[in-house]
């Protein structure tokens, strides 16, 4: 029988697929790694496993303890899930432009959620700061702190890039991937180079305005949880190789074609990164014998009120994308 015992021991092992239609005109095989597989619908769930693993291990977390982290999105989810299974409590603390839906699902999960003003990081209402306090003032607290936590890139080291390289029977060329916090470039990154002997090529999909690609130009941009305006404390610029600036408009665009025509209802996020890919593929005349995995973060379901709503698109400036799809319609 095949029977998991718990929901946490599905975390990993997500499929790859491979890309047909809206690849046409490139020679390189362009796959996507789809990480809506994961339980709780994202690659976090691999970080908030092995966060919550090592402090439990380093005693930073005891039995009964808190879970205290600044998150409205799938880190939230994915160390909710956890923390359920582990008879944790879960704390978030999210600023009020988070979304009423994105709330609910933490407490779906029997998470509390702590609601903050939208103001500046360094205001002491800021979800940093409460953040802070409630970990410092809760018994028991404990604060993952993701952006600067090493057992993030880790799980992908352990986890993410070992999976790529036994579902390609070491076939891959190139791993592509926006970054956020980076743990997934990072950990995915350093394990294909190291057992690929520096063959593997890591190449960063970044939205305009973020601090990776464009350190001169930071500014405000609407794609979720990739690109950012500071260097988050476990990013290391060695692991990337290069990287390829993707618009919000080419991001959502791409992110609705991947739902119409393959069947991947997938995120912001996923968009921006198979753009990217295909943006990479172009600019280095990559052939058949080229093999690009893309990481897809996590599923369309959470961005039905934002990229996947035409008045949402239409009233955001994103109305060129509606005209297209008609066009194209129109072309069949
Ligand atoms: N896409 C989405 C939707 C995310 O929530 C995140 C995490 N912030 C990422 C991509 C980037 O992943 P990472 O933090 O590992 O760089």
């Amino acid at each position: 029988m095949k029977i998991a015992q718990k929901v946490t021991d599905l975390i990993g092992n997500t499929p790859l697929v491979e890309l047909h239609k809206v690849t046409e005109g490139i020679d390189a095989r362009i796959v996507v790694k789809v990480e809506y597989f994961n339980p709780g619908g994202s690659s976090k769930d691999r970080i908030a496993e092995r966060i919550i693993d090592a402090a439990e291990r380093e005693g930073k977390l005891q039995p009964g303890g808190t879970i205290v982290e600044p998150t409205s999105g799938n880190t939230g989810v994915g160390l909710a899930l956890v923390a359920q299974q582990r008879g944790y409590h879960a704390v978030f603390v999210v600023p009020e432009k988070v979304n009423e839906d994105k709330r609910a699902v933490l407490r779906s999960y029997g998470a509390t959620v702590v609601v903050t003003p939208n103001v500046e990081p360094d205001d002491p209402r800021s979800y940093y700061n409460v953040s802070d306090r409630l970990a410092e003032l809760i018994p028991g607290g404990f604060k993952p702190n993701q952006y600067f936590n090493s057992n993030g890139p880790e799980s992908h080291y352990r986890t993410t890039g070992p999976e790529i390289w036994r579902d390609t029977d070491g076939k891959v060329t190139h791993f592509v991937a926006g970054m956020g916090t980076c743990g997934t470039m990072m950990g995915t990154s350093k394990y294909l180079k190291e057992v690929s002997n520096g063959a593997v090529r890591a190449i960063g999909a970044d939205p305009d305005g973020s601090i990776f690609s464009n350190p001169q130009d930071v500014h405000g941009y609407k794609v979720e949880g990739v690109g950012e305006d500071f260097y988050p404390g476990i990013y290391d610029p060695s692991l990337v190789d290069g990287f390829y600036h993707v618009s919000d408009l080419e991001a959502f665009a791409m992110s609705r074609r991947l739902s119409r025509e393959e069947g991947l209802l997938v995120g912001g996020s996923s968009g921006m990164a198979v753009a990217g890919a295909l943006k990479m593929a172009k600019a280095e005349k990559l052939t058949k014998d080229d093999l690009v995995v893309v990481l897809l973060p996590d599923s369309g379901r959470s961005y039905m009120s934002t990229i996947f709503n035409d008045q949402w698109l239409e009233a955001n400036g994103f109305g060129k994308i509606l005209n297209d799809e008609k066009a194209a319609l129109g072309d069949d």
